[in-house]
């Protein structure tokens, strides 16, 4: 049934790869098979196997993924609208973000996000991400504005915005408590926030970031006062610069007590760093070009294991690894592939060359060759249409793709592959 997986759909596959695993390493797997929580010390440990130890590692992911949510592998709908560009924080990292004077400045109006919003609709999309810099000349109540304009035209769809730093920056312009903020957010219409800002939740690695950007302290604030008042966010991790496995297992230890605590987090985003086009990669020394395959790998078999039974859905992100490598996540411990996305493009600035949106057409036939089964979930995990026995509508994308010559071989040849559920 799975052509392209076949290693990993042998009955005895993990066994084997346990039994050629190194003691220590044995240990913690056979643990986590039994339930047992992998403490930061062994996540460590388990980022930095290699050889059978790191086969035993993803077989053992893919196990407890399938203990955990079973073959359903889900995606959402979903239009990223980014309403604007301009930012003063310029974060080491980012090559989104750009001066308020520069030619290529970009500061939508209330319309036009409302508009963007009401296109992605009409598309079959149940939520707009909405995101942007931080714009020196926005007012107070721009936020909840945004919130406002769409769910004037759609009181329907869900809207997931506003990163930690975004809410940081209202509630400086606002001078309202935070808690206060976010529950006007919330009456205004807000759904959800991304997890995003995150980076490495570590002091040092932060400031080598970016000088000024929220605290790992102040990211934690505003994460638990978010769930606190009732919005549920995503947990992210943007790794591959000048971090290494004790930052990423700290990082996801940190998480996960926050979520023991508060139960908020819907999803946990491995975001591999792209770093072409940043200064980050060009200034610091000890800048890596964005992580390896193998840390991929590890990144989202150890994330599954570190996390099961506290958050039990790890996405891949094929905005930053590509479809087909984000394919093969799937088989290494990631049960969701993300959205759609319809207007990709902070990835795209920092040199991202995947393209702006994979269609529910081509997500669905993604997963089924996998050997999983599609749903389609809505932002908050709940199933919007099971794809076992039937297809979506093809629709183009949005906007022309622009994508490498791999990814879009990979699309044509899955396309030529998998049939439809009904052919
Ligand atoms: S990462 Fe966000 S805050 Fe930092 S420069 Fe880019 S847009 Fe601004």
């Amino acid at each position: 049934m799975n052509a392209i997986f076949p290693a990993f759909h042998e009955a005895d596959a993990l066994p084997r790869a346990l039994e050629a695993a190194s003691p220590s390493i044995r240990r913690i797997l056979d643990n986590a098979l039994a339930g047992i929580e992998v403490s930061r010390e062994d996540g460590q440990k388990l980022f930095e196997t290699q050889g059978a130890d790191l086969t035993a590692v993803l077989r053992t992911a893919d196990a407890v993924r399938r203990k955990r949510v079973g073959d359903r592998v889900t995606f959402v709908t979903v239009r990223n609208i980014n309403f604007t560009n301009v930012c003063y924080m310029a974060c080491q990292f980012c090559n989104f973000g750009v001066r308020k004077d520069a030619a290529s400045a970009e500061l939508l109006s209330l319309d036009q996000v409302a508009s963007r919003a009401v296109e992605a609709w009409n598309r079959g999309g149940t939520e707009v991400c909405i995101q942007g810099g931080l714009h020196p000349d926005i007012p107070a109540e721009h936020y909840r504005n945004l919130i406002l304009a769409v769910k004037a035209q759609l009181p329907d769809i869900h809207i997931h915005a506003f990163s930690p730093f975004e809410i940081w920056y209202g509630v400086k312009k606002s001078r309202l408590p935070l808690h206060d903020y976010l529950r006007d957010l919330k009456a205004c219409g807000l759904g959800s926030m991304p997890g995003t800002a995150a980076e490495i939740l570590d002091t040092e690695i932060r400031l080598q970031l970016t000088r000024n950007k929220l605290s790992a302290d102040e990211w934690e604030k505003i994460i638990r006062a978010a769930h606190e008042v009732g919005i549920r966010t995503t947990a992210t991790i943007m790794y591959g610069h000048i971090d290494g496995p004790a930052h990423w297992a700290a990082h996801i230890d940190r998480i996960r007590s926050i979520q023991k605590d508060t139960g908020g987090f819907t999803e946990f985003v491995p975001l591999g760093f792209i770093h072409d086009e940043t200064r980050l990669y060009r200034d610091h020394k000890q800048a890596r070009p964005g992580p390896t395959e193998q840390e991929n790998l590890k990144m989202h078999a150890v994330a599954r294991l570190m996390l099961a039974g506290h958050i039990d859905n790890i996405q891949v992100s094929w905005v930053k690894l590509g479809p087909e490598m984000a394919q093969t996540m799937l088989s290494c411990g990631a049960n969701d592939l993300g959205g759609t996305l319809m207007n990709e493009s902070i990835s795209r600035a920092a040199g991202a060359s995947h393209g702006q949106e994979i269609t529910a057409a081509e997500m669905v036939r993604i997963i089924r060759a996998a050997g999983r089964i599609p749903i389609q979930r809505n932002t908050l995990y709940g199933v919007v249409e099971d794809f076992s026995d039937h297809d979506p509508v093809e629709i183009a994308p949005l906007v022309e793709r622009k994508c490498s010559s791999k990814t879009s071989a990979f699309l044509d040849r899955i396309a030529a592959q998998i049939p439809g559920a009904t052919a």
